[in-house]
């Protein structure tokens, strides 16, 4: 997200660009250091999740229930914190409180198939009927809330424009306006940083990989490339019975579709053979340009 102003002086990337005041000789720049990640436990937010422990100082972790069809998405983020404490002790000693928020008026509200037994279909309206209205703009509200409650300077998203399946509330333009309104609302800079917003699934596995490798952990690389597979969960059907080279997952609904495929498409960059985990070449993939 790139608004006028100045950087932060830290490796803070775009979010520190964005809104930030004008620096000035007598002004030292801020630097962020606490974050709070929206992390629901799938692939996506693990990642993310891994970006907020490599860059900040603090990291929290937020998730909501609202009645999800399948508990097993608010299990597997617990197994994906547990796993991460253990086999990377540099971000442990980074990783936070972890808040679950009761949101279950969101499934009283909307009608979707996220929060009841029906099956996943394409609506007249071109968007998947797994869609929840304003569902991203009430999860960022209440972590700018929470986050101003806790002194967090960075809220970490894994919104995506690019495997999005139409969803408007996950569009950078929404982030942005999201941003702005939440920044005058709260008069406290609140900063969006999504740094999945312009990458495809498969690259989203190469930043696993670079970041894991990044944490000074020996092997790091590859274990949190096996750690997402094995623990985050993404399956809109909630099947864990059944394990593939990608992870768990039914194998047939939209989000395994997508997800099968950007790991697939990781793999065959890295010539790693999709069906046997095995040495990766550390290269990191260029990114898809907006
Ligand atoms: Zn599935």
């Amino acid at each position: 997200m790139l608004l006028e102003g100045a950087a932060c002086g830290r490796d803070c990337g775009t979010a520190c660009a964005t809104m930030a005041p004008m620096q000035t000789s007598l002004t030292p720049p801020h630097r962020h250091t606490r974050a709070l990640v929206l992390f629901s436990g799938g692939q996506d937010s693990t990642t993310c999740l891994a970006h907020a422990l490599t860059r900040y100082d603090h990291v929290e972790t937020l998730a909501f229930d609202y009645g999800q069809r399948h508990r097993v998405e608010l299990e597997a983020r617990l197994a994906v914190r547990a796993a991460l404490l253990q086999q990377f002790p540099v971000w442990a000693e980074r990783l936070g409180e972890d808040h679950l928020l009761d949101l279950s008026v969101l499934g009283a509200v909307s009608d979707t198939a996220l929060t009841r037994d029906t099956a996943f279909e394409m609506e007249r309206s071109g968007l998947p009927n797994t869609f929840v209205p304003g569902r991203n703009l009430l999860f960022i509200t209440l972590a700018a809330a929470l986050a101003y409650r806790r002194g967090l300077d960075v809220i970490v998203t894994g919104v995506c424009e690019t495997d999005y399946s139409g969803y408007p509330d996950c569009r950078d333009d929404t982030m942005k306006a999201l941003q702005v309104a939440l920044s005058l609302g709260m008069e406290r800079r609140c900063l969006i940083e999504t740094p999945l917003m312009w990458i495809d699934k498969a690259a989203t596995w190469h930043m696993a990989y670079d970041l894991g490798a990044r944490s000074g952990q020996a092997g790091g690389g590859e274990a949190l490339v096996e750690l997402i597979l094995e623990h985050s969960h993404t399956c809109y059907l909630g099947d864990r019975s059944q394990r593939h080279a990608w992870g768990y997952g039914c194998g047939r609904c939209a989000a395994c579709d997508l997800r099968a495929k950007g790991y697939a498409g990781f793999c065959s960059s890295v010539k790693r053979d999709v069906s046997a985990p095995a040495a990766l070449s550390p290269t990191p993939p260029t990114p898809p340009t907006r």
